[in-house]
């Protein structure tokens, strides 16, 4: 027998089968889409099994080596999967079948401790024990665990002493049983049922009635119209039908409170998954849905790929984020992957937001996708109350950071004892450190960009590559201790709420919680009250569920409206809208205040009178001038090198080769990229515009094809990209 094998090699190049002799030792357990180790040049290296054969043509075959030790195996619709995402991101298929497994599963880094075990121990034969009893009366230890496992049948090893149990093992009374432990252990609490509004209720019935059809829906509930409790009922339903549910959220920042949520209603039946678990619990969590201990999967992008066999419903919570998108290689969307998948398990998907994309909710206005809606809070709240402060006539009062209006409504809550966030979408202290003297500003060296100054590790930092410097006073250039700090970060906004106001203040960035533990710690502390204002990034502005919350300020709307993307009116919206949803959600009146420079703007205006309506219209409008998605698909092509020349002149050259080969198709620049310099490579765009992908797909793989074995350019294809 001959088995072709996908190896596992970076090189895109080598991305095809290779074919090996299944050795008579291995004969039964290869199977297709298991893992083996072969012999590859004159090293090692593993691979998948994509096809089992009995001839072959091929002559001088080497034989497989092994299987390494673990129980991971893609199954037939995995496969499938793989080809899928090949396909329509241009990926390799072997990247393809690496992204379904979480990197503790991956060969190379597979360690056997990371399974956890519990000792027990039991009775040998209850008759034996019971001889024992009778025979010693004497009082000991001994005869107090027999005479336990005699009404129990285990009990942990570690609760006895190695005397007492040795005893009993060398008269073969008892023996140790071995049973996986899993890291994350959640019991169920005792949860009491929420009654569904009509709404919620209507919402729920027509997805139920689709359980069967692979139908997209859309629901599009404002902030607090209670999604949480309508993806919860439906998941209840598919788990009681006896099928699985994966529910995906953007961010892990936002998982905390929602898995709260799920545990309490679900209990151990809920796996999670993202990136913040240790290896170990990722291990567990994935072995908890093989091992058939699981129906729900909660967890970020990557939980779309867990290898549920029987799957009755397909979540995306936040369905705009742009996180479901990948922007490395392979660059699938999860969205794509999800639909694939309901497919072929014949189940729904839904896709949940306050903010639809608008590709979404054009799909759902066409009756592509079903559209259910949630217009109401629930119970007697509602939408809070939104005002705009002008910062250009507040600079001139000399309120730099904090306006009049928002210092009063703070000062307020403070004495109401109710709860208040502040939102920037800045980490750092300053954001810009420039020379007085001479003009310098600090950039750096790898992408172009200016630093961030950070005030508790006095550095300055790149917040794209990382790149740090330790803080000076003294112009690298004049030598004159003449730098001034500008810019406003979450880090000094803090420091000025704290010099302000007499309140207990937690700042949440990705600064402050990137100890593991350390924002469930803050959440709890928001919830027992131990907080009066939460100052944060975009990581408080989701998902937040705090009845406490009466104010939502929001500093310096701008930062995101200047961001030139075609998707920047529809992202600020959704940023601001949802931060103001964090306000009023129970039964405190809501207030908002919207700090800008530009209180005429359109989208700060929609967003103050809560009308995606008018933003939707607004935005096609512009869509379908400009010929931008939904009406048109965009493939983004980056062409990339060191050698700045050598990057320009290239994407000159792919520019004609689209252009002579292309037909229906805008094709447009090349451009310098919108960070043109990242890590020392310099990047040139060209920005594809088109109906139907099927007519240009050959021509992309052509031309990925011609610079798979370049060194020295780099060719990067991104169909339906985040951002541009
Ligand atoms: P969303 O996900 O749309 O922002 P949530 O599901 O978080 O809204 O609901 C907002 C709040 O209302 C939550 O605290 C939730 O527990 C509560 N809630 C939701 N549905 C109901 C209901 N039918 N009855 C009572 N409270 C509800
Ligand atoms: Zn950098």
């Amino acid at each position: 027998m001959y088995a072709d094998v996908l190896v596992e090699y970076g090189a895109k190049a080598l991305d095809r089968k290779f074919t090996y002799i299944i050795p008579e030792r291995l004969s039964n357990s290869i199977k297709v889409g298991i893992k083996v180790i072969v012999p590859f040049g004159n090293t090692t290296i593993n691979g998948f099994v994509i096809n089992i054969k009995n001839k072959t043509e091929n002559e001088n075959l080497k034989e497989i080596i092994d299987i390494p030790k673990q129980n991971f195996i893609l199954n037939e619709e995995l496969l499938k999967l793989g080809n899928f995402i090949k396909e329509n991101t241009l990926c390799s298929l072997i990247s393809a079948y690496q992204c379904m497994l979480p990197t503790s599963m991956k060969v190379k880094t597979i360690k056997s401790n990371y399974q956890k075990y519990d000792e027990y121990l039991c009775l040998v034969s209850r008759k034996d024990a019971l001889n024992y009893i009778e025979n010693n009366k004497r009082a000991s230890k001994q005869l107090e665990l027999l005479n336990k496992l005699l009404i129990t049948d285990k009990i942990l090893k570690k609760e006895y002493s190695n005397i007492v149990v040795n005893k009993l093992l060398d008269l073969n009374l008892i023996k140790i049983i071995k049973e996986n432990k899993y890291r994350i252990n959640k019991p169920n609490v005792l949860f009491k049922s929420l009654t569904l509004t009509k709404e919620q209720k209507d919402a729920v019935d027509c997805v139920k009635n689709s359980f069967n059809k692979s139908d997209i829906f859309l629901l599009y509930g404002i902030t607090g119209s209670g999604k949480t409790e309508v993806y919860m009922n439906l998941i209840e339903e598919v788990v009681n039908n006896g099928k699985e549910a994966i529910m995906l959220v953007p961010e892990i920042s936002l998982t905390t409170q929602i898995v709260n949520r799920f545990y309490e209603r679900f209990g151990a039946k809920v796996a999670i998954f993202h990136s913040s678990l240790s290896e170990g619990e990722k291990y567990d969590e994935y072995h908890k849905i093989l091992n058939g201990d699981v129906k729900i999967v909660v967890g970020t992008r990557s939980a779309i790929f867990v290898p549920f066999q029987n799957i009755g419903l397909i979540i995306l919570d936040e369905e705009q984020s742009s996180n479901y998108k990948q922007d490395n290689n392979p660059r699938y969307h999860a969205k794509d992957i999800a639909i694939e998948r309901a497919k072929y398990h014949k189940c729904p998907v839904l896709l949940g937001s306050a903010t639809p994309s608008l590709e979404s909710m054009a799909r759902g206005l066409k009756g592509v996708y079903k559209l259910l809606t949630l217009t109401k809070r629930i119970g007697d709240a509602t939408l809070p109350e939104i005002s705009i402060v002008d910062m250009q006539s507040e600079y001139q009062k000399g309120n730099m950071i904090i306006s009049d209006l928002l210092d009063k409504e703070i000062k307020e809550r403070l004495l109401k004892k109710e709860q208040v966030i502040i939102f920037l979408n800045r980490r750092g202290f300053n954001t810009i450190i420039t020379c007085k003297n001479c003009g310098y500003t600090f950039k750096c060296p790898n992408c172009d960009i200016t630093l961030t100054y950070h005030k508790s590790s006095n550095h300055l930092r790149c917040h794209y590559c990382g790149y740090t410097l330790l803080n000076t006073d003294i112009c690298p250039t004049c030598k004159e201790k003449a730098l001034s700090n500008l810019g406003l970060g979450t880090e000094k906004l803090e420091e000025e709420l704290n010099k302000k106001y007499n309140a207990k203040i937690i700042r949440m960035d990705i600064d402050t919680t990137s100890k593991k533990g350390s924002q469930e710690e803050m959440i709890k502390n928001i919830e027992d009250g131990n907080a009066d204002i939460i100052v944060g990034t975009q990581m408080i502005s989701k998902g937040f569920d705090f009845p406490n919350v009466s104010l939502v300020g929001i500093i310096n709307a701008d930062e995101s409206l200047n961001i030139p993307d075609f998707r920047s009116g529809e992202r600020t919206f959704e940023l601001l809208t949802q931060t103001s949803g964090r306000a009023g959600r129970k039964n405190l009146k809501g207030k908002v205040i919207i700090q800008t420079f530009n209180p005429e703007n359109k989208t700060i205006s929609f967003v103050q009178n809560a009308d995606y309506n008018a933003l939707f219209n607004y935005e096609m409008g512009i869509r379908k001038c400009l010929k931008y998605p939904p009406y048109y698909y965009l493939t983004l092509i980056k062409i990339a090198s060191k050698d700045y020349e050598l990057a320009s002149k290239e994407a000159t050259k792919v520019f004609k080769f689209l252009n002579n080969k292309l037909s229906d198709t805008i094709i447009l620049g090349p451009t310098t990229a919108s960070m043109f310099k990242f890590n020392n490579i310099y990047r040139f765009q060209i920005i594809l515009k088109y109906k139907n992908y099927e007519k240009i797909k050959d021509t992309l793989i052509e031309l990925d094809e011609a610079y798979k074995v370049n060194t020295h350019v780099f060719i990067e294809i991104d169909n339906n990209p985040s951002r541009i």
